[in-house]
């Protein structure tokens, strides 16, 4: 079947490819778990005759997101004349933007939005309204995080910086035991650091968190380069043209604030809360005491997965689980596959995480922070 030939090509790239710019770091061989599952998930698709990309409601919510963000940047721009007509604006903008990253943009970077290798290039590269970086954004997400979920050192998601101590094995400071107060404020900042600082610092280093990766050359570099023209265009080189220099700090700051602080808690909801475990490679082979794909699953965790709302904005990144295992198929489909997904987690005896609800993702989140505050939690 030739999609399930590109999924494990495509996986086996990216496996390579982690290996070749970091440390080895191994996974133990049994993949009976994954076989099955990719062989039921197969079967469903073509069972069912459901398309794995190119799905219509997927066209459809691109045109909805990408119009959307078209309208409020507009009217933020061009029309708003008071403060309280430029608030609500650009809060609006910064949540589609996110809604952006969360479905056109993460689908199209996993190579999940479509079949055609040049439509996943251009959805990617919407990050650009992001203010982020699709070969970035890459090596960072589809390879160090996607390849070593909540492994310390490897997963480059679980370096937020020192103020941020997300897993038992990093270093603790005694700052830390409020974290669970003041982090949810440097959630809002994140996007702010990424979009000035993180992507050209990376750049210039070779380096991603505390991983070595291969800078940008040709025209990788090129389109670096053009995604990030295009947002300090956007953010503030048109703005200054209707704008003073202050209003447009402050109304990109409301807005990067407000996509900071949704995508943050996204992705925390996933993996940094009490179910999700944090393993480390085994001493004296050097290996994770687990296949690649039962780690997936233990070390992710869904949320909400029955609230169709939350689901549409998320980009069914409420259905984590079933995104860390089959990250090439277009979320749409996961609410579909969700219980096929869930028997055969119980059937091999792997665990499936989830809450039922975004409240008791971020409680959670919230109490697991707490616990990596205390002092008593340094393993
Ligand atoms: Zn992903």
């Amino acid at each position: 079947m030739p999609q399930r030939q590109d999924i494990q090509e495509s996986q086996e790239r990216l496996a390579s490819s982690a290996v070749e710019f970091g440390r080895k770091l191994k996974f133990q061989k049994n993949n009976a778990f994954q076989v099955e599952l990719q062989r039921r998930v197969d079967e469903f698709f073509l069972f069912t005759g459901r398309q794995k990309r190119d799905c219509p409601q997927m066209y459809v919510k691109t045109a909805i997101l990408l119009l959307s963000f078209a309208l409020l940047y507009g009217l933020l721009v061009f029309k708003a004349q008071t403060w309280w007509q430029a608030l609500p604006l650009s809060i609006l903008l910064g949540i589609v933007a996110a809604g952006i990253g969360f479905n056109i943009q993460h689908d199209g970077g996993h190579q999940a939005y479509s079949s055609i290798p040049w439509v996943n290039k251009l959805t990617g590269m919407t990050i650009a309204l992001l203010g982020g970086s699709s070969y970035n954004w890459h090596w960072k997400h589809a390879v160090f995080h996607h390849m070593y979920v909540n492994i310390k050192a490897h997963d480059s998601d679980l370096d937020i910086g020192i103020f941020g101590r997300l897993t038992p094995h990093q270093q603790w400071f005694s700052f830390h035991q409020w974290q669970h107060y003041y982090l949810w404020l440097l959630y809002g900042l994140m996007a702010i650091r990424w979009q000035l600082y993180d992507d050209f610092h990376n750049v210039l280093i070779g380096q991603i968190g505390e991983r070595p990766y291969p800078r940008p050359t040709g025209w990788e570099l090129f389109i670096f380069l053009m995604e990030k023209g295009i947002f300090f265009t956007l953010a503030f080189g048109i703005p200054l043209l209707f704008h003073s220099v202050w209003v447009v700090l402050i109304f990109y700051g409301v807005s990067a604030i407000a996509l900071g602080i949704i995508l943050s808690v996204v992705f925390q909801l996933a993996h940094v809360v009490e179910e999700a475990s944090f393993p480390l490679p085994l001493e004296d082979t050097g290996r994770i005491d687990n296949a690649w794909a039962i780690h997936q699953a233990e070390t992710t965790v869904n949320f909400a997965r029955y609230n169709p709302v939350v689901s549409w904005f998320v980009g069914g990144l409420n259905f984590q689980v079933e995104h860390h295992l089959l990250p090439q198929i277009c979320h749409v489909n996961y609410p579909a596959i969700s219980k096929l997904v869930e028997e055969t987690c119980q059937e091999f005896g792997v665990q499936y995480n989830e809450h039922k609800s975004v409240w008791a993702g971020i409680t959670s989140h919230g109490r697991w922070l707490r616990r990596m505050g205390m002092p008593n939690s340094i393993e």
